[in-house]
């Protein structure tokens, strides 16, 4: 029906999401029929290789869009028809609209990060930034730092292969003199002069207890921002904390992304502040 929207969110065990909530919350508030419909691979007994068909499904059946999330941001690509330059850089989608007769994919999760980080950070030193972990949500994050400025960004990985990869794509985008790679070793000489850290690997939620950075490394000059939002204060910003480090949780980032999605999805601009209430409410 016309000014209705019929949202799906596809992913692998995606049952805890607040995502639904949170969309269709805000839609009411605005007095737009929304659906926001879970789409797990898992309930749906397929396999990652099938998402082309789970997209063709969605857009025969009158889908106005899709979030994605693990494990095929990187595998819904080859099914759409173009991507937004954020998207393309990354190489990974987490938001796709279907629109005149086009399947088109978008990454919030930069865009996400960098209006947390705009406001949570207002003012903050972005001339040495340490970036840890370069999987989906650290690709965003250094897009979204060098977006908004950061001098130079040093990307760690247990994956050594997978940081330099990371640096040599966005390397081309931003400037090679702004984004390099490194092993996770090198973190205590990183974070040592660094001006921030964000810390974008799994470490802290309830599968990976604990945290990736030695406390002792962290110094009342460094900022800290987490990615993480399950739980919303991991081991990490509790010693960054107490330490003296001005520090940043996944919040914000996590909301924001679904603020963009949302007006991707219905050309509405929605209430951020409301959705971020809502969030703190869930
Ligand atoms: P991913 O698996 O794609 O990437 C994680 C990376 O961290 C991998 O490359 C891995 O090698 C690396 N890593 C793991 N442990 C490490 C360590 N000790 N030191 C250095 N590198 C290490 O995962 P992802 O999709 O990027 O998600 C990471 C976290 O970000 C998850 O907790 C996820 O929930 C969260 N996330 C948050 C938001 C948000 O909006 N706040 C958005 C996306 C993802």
């Amino acid at each position: 029906a016309p000014g209705a929207h019929l949202i799906g969110l596809v992913g692998a065990g995606i049952g805890p999401s607040l995502s639904p909530a949170l969309h269709e919350r805000e839609a009411h508030e605005l007095g737009l029929r929304y659906q926001y419909r879970r789409l797990d691979l898992l309930d749906l007994g397929i396999g990652p290789d099938r998402v082309g068909d789970l997209l063709a499904a969605a857009r025969l059946t009158g889908y106005t869009g899709l979030n994605v999330t693990h494990p095929v941001k990187q595998a819904v690509i080859a099914h759409l028809d173009s991507l937004s330059e954020e998207a393309a850089v990354l190489g990974a989608v987490n938001t796709i609209l279907f629109k005149g007769g086009k399947a088109v994919g978008y990454n919030t999760d930069a865009s996400g990060f960098a209006r947390s980080a705009m406001g949570g950070l207002a003012g903050a030193r972005l001339d040495r930034v340490v970036l840890l972990g370069a999987g989906g949500a650290g690709a965003a994050v250094a897009h979204a730092l060098l977006g908004i400025g950061a001098g130079h960004v040093q990307v760690l990985d247990l994956d050594a292969d997978r940081s330099a990869r990371l640096a040599d794509a966005l390397g081309a985008h931003f400037g090679r003199d702004r984004i390099t790679a490194g092993p996770a070793g090198d973190l205590a000489s990183a974070l040592d002069g660094a001006d921030g850290l964000v810390h974008a690997t799994p470490t802290g939620m309830a599968a990976h207890p604990g945290t990736a950075v030695p406390t002792a490394l962290l110094h009342p000059g460094l900022w800290v921002a987490e990615v993480v939002y399950f739980p919303l204060e991991t081991p990490l910003l509790t010693a960054a904390r107490a330490a003296g480090c001005r520090v940043l949780d996944g919040g914000r980032m996590a909301v924001y992304q679904a603020v963009d999605s949302f007006r991707l999805f219905t050309g509405t601009e929605p209430d951020a502040d409301r959705m971020l209430r809502h969030f703190d409410a869930l």
